[in-house]
């Protein structure tokens, strides 16, 4: 897909605040940290476009994106900090599960994993409850570029196990690296299948 325009158009506290739900739209998820700000502007070719480095409790917010005039990109706060108390962390939870289950035109979502761990049991539970509620995702392993492309492929192959645990359909992962603008490529494509279906 070829990138002629990106654009922010808003952040928000609050589901009901969001912009009209009249394109699809791609949602980006991960632990704080993930390489999802990076992973953002890489793939769409901007490089401030997305903010790194969110400090934790800082405003958790959703960002939307305009990308051609035809889709939106969506942003979402990162989950998994480690220093955030329990009622930051309900409150997180509130507020994305509301708009991951409510927003009608949420084609997919892209979970974000560290493509340098081993599974991490805050990413299987995030997975398996997009599961349990038949909501669409993707996998996006981040930093590719930071080890060995087999030690990658093993991180990988051990989440896509953990994850077969519970779900009979394993679905499609992508290994990407900001830092080498590498695999937003094939995320891009996706998105475009999807869109023209
Ligand atoms: P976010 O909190 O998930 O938005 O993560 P950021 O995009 O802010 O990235 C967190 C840190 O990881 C930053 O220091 C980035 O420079 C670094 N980072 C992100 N993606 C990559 C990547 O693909 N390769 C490398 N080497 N570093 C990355």
């Amino acid at each position: 897909m070829l990138i002629r325009k990106a654009e922010f158009v808003c952040s928000n506290t609050r589901v009901d605040k969001l912009p009209p739900a009249t394109l699809p739209e791609y949602a980006f998820i991960g632990r704080s940290n993930v390489g999802k700000s990076s992973l953002i502007n890489a793939m769409l070719g901007k490089k401030g476009l997305a903010k790194t480095s969110q400090k934790p409790g800082k405003t958790q917010l959703i960002n939307h994106f305009i990308v051609n005039d035809e889709w939106y990109l969506v942003d979402l706060p990162g989950y998994g900090f480690a220093k955030t108390s329990k009622a930051n962390r309900e409150a997180w939870e509130k507020f994305i599960r509301r708009y991951l289950t409510q927003r009608d035109t949420l084609q997919c979502i892209f979970v974000l994993i560290d493509s340098r761990l081993e599974p991490q049991k805050i990413d299987i539970e995030f997975c398996c409850w997009l599961g349990e509620n038949g909501l669409p995702f993707m996998l996006a392993f981040t930093k590719a570029d930071k080890q060995s492309a087999v030690k990658s492929d093993m991180n990988m192959a051990k989440f896509r196990r953990s994850l077969g645990e519970y779900f009979e359909e394993i679905p499609p992962c992508f290994l990407t690296s900001a830092e080498l603008k590498t695999g937003g490529e094939r995320i891009l494509e996706t998105i475009a299948d999807v869109n023209t279906r």
